[in-house]
């Protein structure tokens, strides 16, 4: 079985069908989407990014985003911009997309990999940024992998033999890996807003088989995005950072 890793689309369609364009078709290159939450918020396109995903088979996690949507958060904890998106999502999003993601679970286990949207110990919240965050992390999940979103950054955090460190390891692209049986969060990065200085549409394979994880990255249309947001009125500091992928 060979999973297409998906994570923070953030209603970035254009991201999105570039990615799975990118990825091959569904049945032959990969059987099964897990996504790792934050389908909506920020981007353009909450609707038509849901219902794309709905159309495939696939697990979703709930994101920050998501429940932000829903109104399950207080958002005066959020900045204008975001705030101000976020009230034009949850204006934007039909019913029966709302319900879709009210629906998502916060965590999933299947096998050897536990998911959720920011980390094992806060799935809708914690970031987790740098291998101390990691390294308390590690007792909040049972399996060997955890896989998370939420940061917008591609990264591996792997613990050491004896648990005394965690060691953090940057993406290599285009290249399957071995996962090595070593207890390790995994984030393939964001589909529709990239945090690491790389405007790219970020994304990953897993194979089960193989047990090999592959990151993969994808230039996409950013202007054409850009356009659609500006229509909407959707903030410019939201419509800028995208092309500088921060
Ligand atoms: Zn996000």
């Amino acid at each position: 079985m060979r999973y297409l890793i998906i994570s923070d689309i953030h209603a970035n369609l254009t991201a999105f069908e570039t990615v799975l364009e990118d990825a091959g078709k569904l049945g032959e290159d990969y059987d099964f989407v897990w996504c790792l939450g934050d389908v909506v918020g920020y981007g353009p396109d909450p609707n038509e990014c849901v219902e794309l995903l709905r159309s495939m088979p696939h697990l979703c996690l709930a994101g920050n985003h998501d429940w932000a949507a829903l109104g399950r958060l207080d958002i005066r904890s959020f900045n204008t911009d975001a705030r101000r998106a976020v009230t034009w999502t949850r204006e934007t999003l039909t019913d029966n997309n709302l319900a879709y993601l009210e629906a998502l679970p916060t965590t999933f286990v299947l096998g050897d990999f536990t998911l959720a949207h920011g980390s094992p110990r806060e799935p809708v919240w914690e970031y987790i940024l740098d291998p101390l965050i990691a390294t308390m992390n590690f007792p909040h999940y049972q399996t060997t992998y955890c896989l998370v979103g939420h940061t917008h950054t591609p990264i591996t955090f792997k613990m050491s033999d004896n648990g005394s460190e965690t060691e953090s390891i940057q993406p290599v692209y285009n290249k399957p890996l071995r996962l090595d049986k070593k207890r390790q969060i995994i984030n393939p990065g964001s589909v529709g807003q990239p945090r690491d200085q790389d405007p790219r549409a970020a994304y990953a394979f897993l194979d089960m088989e193989l047990m090999t994880w592959e990151y993969r990255r994808i230039p996409y249309d950013i202007e054409a995005v850009q356009k659609r947001m500006r229509g909407f009125d959707l903030p410019e500091r939201l419509v800028n950072r995208i092309a500088h992928g921060w």
